[in-house]
């Protein structure tokens, strides 16, 4: 009987919505996928697209206009967008965002923009990196500073993932810089009409090639006082810190549903090819490939489910949100090397899925914090 990598946390329901999701992947995202990799963008259309068919915010309550689902369903549409290689939209930071305004926004904040998230209107980003730091989150420059009603911020941030399409950018700042952590703050930032706010380069990444991914300077841009996240100062390194388990799994979770798309591409491949006169698929150097790679799936799978079983109760912690990120990502690069290998040279075509699964698996080991980040993580927790 063929192996089926089943999760553990679905159900029919659950199942259906996936239909959902690939009808409209199908439908709207990877007829455009070539395009937008050429742009360097989805374009604003798409993300109201997934908006009206109900993709984004999925776990958000309705009473702000999101679904009212959990986090199975925000799953399910990172999987198959990782599975299919469709990178251009953001949706987990967009996720994330929302998550932000969801457990740390005022209700002001709440009502004003997470009905437009889930809409699609209002599109996510979330800058914390900058020119001169990203690990070090702690030695940002950017500075939003207090004047009477409102607060003025100026410095840079750069690898904003969605930053030029992004309605809205949570932006971690220094409110105190005589402060560590007490000192920083998010500053939420309407871009539109928001003068000394600028989108620079959209960056030329190796892989992610669709999605935005962008420079943005802020020039003495003015925003009202209550733009601070939660209404208070010197809360942004916790509001940070909290919110790290969804987003580290995310990251695995994606990681492991690339993996499981890159097999069943290669398994395709190598049943069709042919050398010296045999299916690439009856040398036994591939069958133990593929016997380690499906191996390396459902032990994966086994961990990242059982996560998510954590998350669905609140009990998800850092340091094993952070194993999650760290195993999967390292495991998603191993596989696809080895998966690009039995493809050959066509492997290394960017007209072959399996080519740009390959540069867009680099950055899970970079991004969210990078391997080396998680292993501190995890060692503190011992
Ligand atoms: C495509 C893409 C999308 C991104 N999206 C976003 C986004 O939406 N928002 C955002 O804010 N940022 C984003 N980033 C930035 C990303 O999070 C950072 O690149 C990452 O955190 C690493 O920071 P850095 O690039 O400054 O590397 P550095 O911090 O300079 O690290 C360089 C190397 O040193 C290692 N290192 C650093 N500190 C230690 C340590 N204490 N111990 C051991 N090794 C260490 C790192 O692991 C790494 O290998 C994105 C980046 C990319 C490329």
């Amino acid at each position: 009987m063929p192996i089926s990598f089943r999760r553990s946390w679905s159900n029919p329901e659950i199942e259906l919505f996936r239909d959902t999701v690939l009808r409209f992947l199908n439908d709207h995202m990877i007829p455009d996928d070539e395009a937008a990799r050429q742009r360097g963008h989805v374009g604003h259309e798409l993300w109201r697209k997934a908006g009206q068919a109900g993709l984004l915010c999925t776990d958000i309550p309705t009473e702000w206009g999101g679904a009212g689902g959990d986090f199975r369903h925000e799953a399910v549409l990172h999987e198959e967008m990782s599975r299919l290689c469709l990178s251009g939209m953001n949706a987990a930071v967009h996720s994330i965002v929302a998550h932000y305004f969801l457990n740390h926004g005022t209700l002001e904040q709440k009502q004003r923009y997470l009905p437009r998230m889930a809409r699609g209107e209002c599109v996510g980003a979330i800058a914390m990196t900058e020119p001169g730091t990203g690990s070090d989150l702690q030695a940002i420059r950017t500075r939003a500073q207090k004047q009477d009603k409102h607060y003025l911020i100026n410095g840079s941030k750069t690898f904003i993932s969605n930053g030029m399409l992004a309605g809205v950018i949570l932006v971690v700042c220094k409110t105190d810089p005589s402060k560590a952590a007490a000192g920083t703050s998010i500053l939420i930032v309407d871009t539109e009409d928001c003068p000394g706010f600028r989108v620079g380069r959209v960056l030329d990444k190796i892989g992610l090639k669709a999605q935005d991914t962008s420079e943005l300077f802020f020039d003495d841009v003015r925003v009202p006082a209550d733009a601070v996240l939660g209404g208070v100062e010197g809360q942004g390194f916790y509001q940070l810190m909290a919110d790290l388990p969804y987003e580290r799994l995310i990251i695995g979770l994606t990681a492991v549903a690339a993996m499981e798309g890159a097999l069943e591409l290669t398994l395709a491949h190598v049943r069709e090819r042919k050398a010296f006169g045999q299916a690439i698929a009856d040398f036994q150097n591939t069958r133990f490939k593929l016997a380690e790679i499906a191996t390396d799936i459902q032990v994966g799978r086994a961990f990242i489910d059982r996560c998510v079983e954590d998350l669905l109760k609140g009990q998800l912690d850092t340091a094993t949100a952070s194993m999650a990120k760290l195993w999967g990502s390292e495991a998603q690069g191993r596989v696809i090397d080895a998966c690009v290998q039995l493809f050959g040279g066509y492997g290394y075509m960017n007209e072959y899925r399996i080519a740009r699964m390959y540069t867009d698996a680099r950055i899970q080991r970079i991004y969210g914090g990078t391997s080396e980040i998680m292993k501190e993580v995890i060692a503190r927790a011992l």
